[in-house]
């Protein structure tokens, strides 16, 4: 997983599908971008930023009773443990120190369930800068708790009133925002989607935990790399920057979509917030909601990159069902003392359901642990009340 052909194109996926007035601003945050990476003073500061404040390097854990439970040797790559409660924060910071670099003040940015826009909010406030964070009316409705967590951070919340009111509406809002203020404002995007330079910038932020994972396995491993790893997807960030670390290794990349919103495997290309990649559509064109019970996954397309390396077979991607997850939740907590966010724990519930069939029992097996589940407790004891189904 190397640069990307001219254009920001990951095989036919990709590119920039951006209007006119947006083409200078992705062109200065691409130059920038590359300025900054090939910088060592940069990633000198990135780095003692995400030690010293967000608190990396994250451990690989061993899991000894889940592995007994499952049957193959199971590690998790504690990204719950990062400051905010997920690997958000090696996106955020990366990209406020760019705009800062960039002599700019402030940010935009879009968020669906919050995490982004708490994340976002966070590393705001870390290097004082201001901060928009557009969402969509039904989500601000929904996650009322990370619309405050953000104005506690300094953050100015916009629900944004148009369309289905939820996050591709957001975006095409911070989008919008950002063509009007482009000279003091960096639209902080929060995956691997939307126009070049974004996908392959925020994999590149993100690849510190598939490059600790890979180093971590081989000093438990003897060497070796593990014979599977696992990590799930919404945007596809945490999978992407998972997947960087191992990509050029024996090892089997598996990325995993919730069932009601898996664009992977269900979408079919075409063109949405300035890229081209597979997107829920129905036959018409129109973008279809994802929806599952972890509204982190709730995205209606995948990362440009991915696409592609679903085309090329590089990475395989699954589907875990909101049943399978709930049982996978409980499944950590009680054989691991940990509460995993709803997000991973479908690609706990993958792995859960594929060994012995697609997964040989003694296989070891990586699963990035994308953030904690504390946000998510209410909603499952909700779920389990009800009697486990969401619907
Ligand atoms: C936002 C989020 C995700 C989904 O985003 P990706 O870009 O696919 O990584 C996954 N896990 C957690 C904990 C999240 O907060």
């Amino acid at each position: 997983m190397g640069l990307p052909a001219p254009g920001g194109r990951f095989g036919e996926y990709g590119g920039r599908f951006v209007p006119e007035s947006l083409v200078p601003a992705c062109m200065e945050l691409e130059e920038a971008f590359d300025d900054a990476w090939a910088d060592p003073a940069f990633r000198a500061e990135l780095g003692a930023v995400l030690r010293d404040y967000g608190g990396r390097p994250t451990p690989v854990t061993e899991c000894l009773r889940l592995s007994e439970e499952l049957g193959v040797r199971m590690l998790l790559k504690r990204e719950d443990l990062v400051h905010a409660g997920s690997h958000k924060l090696n996106n955020v910071v990366g990209q406020a120190l760019l705009t800062r670099r960039m002599g700019k003040r402030r940010l935009v940015a879009e968020t669906g369930a919050g995490q982004h826009g708490v994340a976002t909010a966070t590393a705001a406030a870390l290097f004082g800068l201001e901060c928009t964070v557009y969402m969509g009316e039904l989500d601000t409705e929904r996650q009322e708790l990370n619309v405050f967590r953000m104005e506690l951070l300094g953050a100015e919340v916009r629900p944004v009133r148009a369309g289905s009111r939820t996050l591709k509406d957001a975006v095409n809002e911070a989008l919008r925002d950002w063509v009007a203020t482009v000279d003091h404002t960096h639209y902080c995007l929060g995956s691997v989607m939307g126009p070049h330079p974004f996908p392959y910038m925020v994999r590149e932020l993100q690849r510190v935990v598939g490059d600790e994972a890979r180093e971590q396995c081989r000093a438990l491993l003897d060497g070796a790399d593990p014979d599977v790893v696992v990590a799930c997807v919404g945007g596809g960030s945490n999978a992407a920057g998972t997947f960087a670390g191992f990509a050029d290794t024996q090892a089997r990349l598996v990325g995993v979509e919730a069932a009601g919103g898996a664009a992977a495997t269900d979408g079919i290309p075409g063109v949405l917030h300035g890229m081209r990649s597979l997107l829920l559509q129905d036959e018409v064109g129109q973008i279809l909601e994802a929806e599952s019970i972890s509204a982190g996954l709730d995205y209606p397309g995948i990362g440009p990159e991915h696409a592609s390396l679903a085309a090329s077979g590089r990475a395989r991607y699954e589907k875990a069902t909101d049943e399978e997850v709930l049982d996978a939740f409980q499944l950590l907590a009680r054989t691991e003392g940990i509460l995993p966010a709803l997000e991973p724990a479908h690609a706990l519930a993958w792995i859960a359901r594929e060994v012995g069939r697609g997964v040989p029992r003694g296989s070891t097996v990586l699963v990035t642990l994308s953030g904690r589940g504390d946000k998510d407790v209410a909603q499952v004891r909700e779920l389990l009340a009800a009697g486990r189904g969401p619907r």
